[in-house]
């Protein structure tokens, strides 16, 4: 957890006042439903207990100023004129108060002090936990009333539009909408969703393989492509198809002969994954842990198989904690080709696994893994009313 004391201090110390509000938005997991997203489907993502917090105040004109005191770095810039900046991470603050403008709020200046313990460019979405904090900081300045779903539209709107970066609704959906020992059943079509609750005895455990993720972007635009090209080719059978998440298993069977190679494998994939959500949501919501295991292994399998974006380094990770004692299930988590994997894990036995899976990857890799136990956390919110000093 983030020292709030200190935050507090830290922005007294840099602006010479304390801050007025402390917002916290929380990093994520997702537990199932991979590269569904873009093509319709379901996703089942949870909140981790790690969180971008902004301790802010508002000022009497248009200047917003930010410190990133994981970075040590500043920024400013005035409401009136937001342009993009040559520093990355500058545009996710930006990109959010200009999309609130462009969505008609009327906002004034404000001092900004983030400060977060969610790794950076580990696949946890420290992207979405800086827009979603940013968005519901204006958002409470300023006394407007953002209903969640939105808040959320807007700062993906951000980080595709003005970061750059082609990302899906579910990590702000998740930043904004997650609940305390829950996971979200996410419909990427209409944005509905399901609160499940996950048994409190079960941690959630993310090992991030510090592969860097070199081949990610390509291959993901690549993955895409071929999954518009599977829709294109099933509507000479199923017209009405939008995308692959209205195929059932069925269907694809019957015509999966028509499509090449490897576009039917990636379809397969989309088409099963998007079953195994639903599924996962539905055993977990019979309390059935270990048929939700089961289907992340299946998960995997597929993910290595059939989507192709595991690497040999993540399938050791994820065997390796499939076998290792109170493992329920594990499989790659996010885009691929490097990053996370996320295993479901009895929490007498965290100990023993992180150890033996740590030790297992660093002697076949020569690599050490970071391991993130996790618990299910609330999105999106306020965590002081009143941040002046403390008694
Ligand atoms: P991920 O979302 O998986 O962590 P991304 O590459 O999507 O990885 O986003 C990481 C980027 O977000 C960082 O490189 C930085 O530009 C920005 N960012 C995230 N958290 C912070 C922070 N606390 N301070 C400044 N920038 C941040
Ligand atoms: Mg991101």
């Amino acid at each position: 957890m983030l020292d709030i004391g200190s935050l507090r201090d830290r922005f007294q110390q840099r602006y010479s006042a304390y801050p007025s509000i402390i917002v916290r938005a929380p990093g994520r997991v997702n537990l199932i439903g991979e590269h569904t997203d873009y093509n319709d489907g379901f996703v089942f993502p949870v909140a981790i207990d790690r969180a971008t917090c902004i301790a802010a105040r508002s000022r009497t004109d248009q200047t917003v100023q930010v410190v990133s005191s994981d970075l040590n770095e500043e920024d400013a810039f005035s409401i009136d004129h937001i342009e993009r900046s040559s520093r990355p991470w500058h545009n996710y603050v930006r990109g959010v108060v200009l999309a609130l403008r462009v969505a008609g709020h009327p906002l004034a200046g404000a001092d900004l002090l983030i400060a977060s313990d969610v790794p950076r460019g580990s696949g946890l979405s420290s992207s979405a936990a800086l827009e979603v904090a940013v968005g519901y900081t204006f958002q409470l300045l300023n006394h407007l009333n953002i209903p969640g779903k939105e808040l959320a539209l807007l700062a993906q709107s951000a980080e595709n539009n003005f970061v750059g970066v082609q990302c899906g609704i579910m990590d702000q959906l998740i930043a904004v909408l997650g609940r305390a020992d829950h996971a979200l059943l996410i419909d990427c079509r209409d944005l509905s969703y399901h609160t499940i609750p996950l048994p409190p005895s079960v941690a959630v455990m993310v090992c991030d393989s510090h592969i860097p993720r070199t081949l990610a972007a390509s291959a993901y635009n690549q993955r895409r492509q071929e999954c518009g090209t599977a829709v294109q080719l099933l509507q000479q059978w199923y017209p009405d198809i939008r995308a692959l998440r209205d195929v059932n298993e069925d269907q694809l069977t019957a015509h999966e002969d028509a499509l090449p190679e490897p576009v039917r494998s990636r379809a397969r994939h989309v088409v099963r994954e998007n079953r195994r959500a639903l599924q996962g949501a539905e055993a977990l919501k019979r309390g059935d842990v270990a048929a939700f295991g089961q289907l992340m292994n299946e998960s995997h399998a597929s993910l290595r198989d059939d989507y192709q974006v595991s690497l040999p380094d993540i399938d050791l990770l994820v065997e390796t904690a499939q076998h290792l004692a109170g493992c329920y299930g594990s499989r790659l988590t996010g885009a691929g080709f490097g990053g996370c994997t996320v295993s479901l894990v009895e929490r007498d036995a965290v100990e023993p696994f992180s150890r033996d899976l740590l030790h297992t990857y660093r002697a076949a890799t020569g690599r050490t893994a970071t391991i993130y136990v996790c618990r299910a956390s609330d999105g999106v919110g306020r965590i002081v009313d009143n941040a002046g000093p403390q008694e």
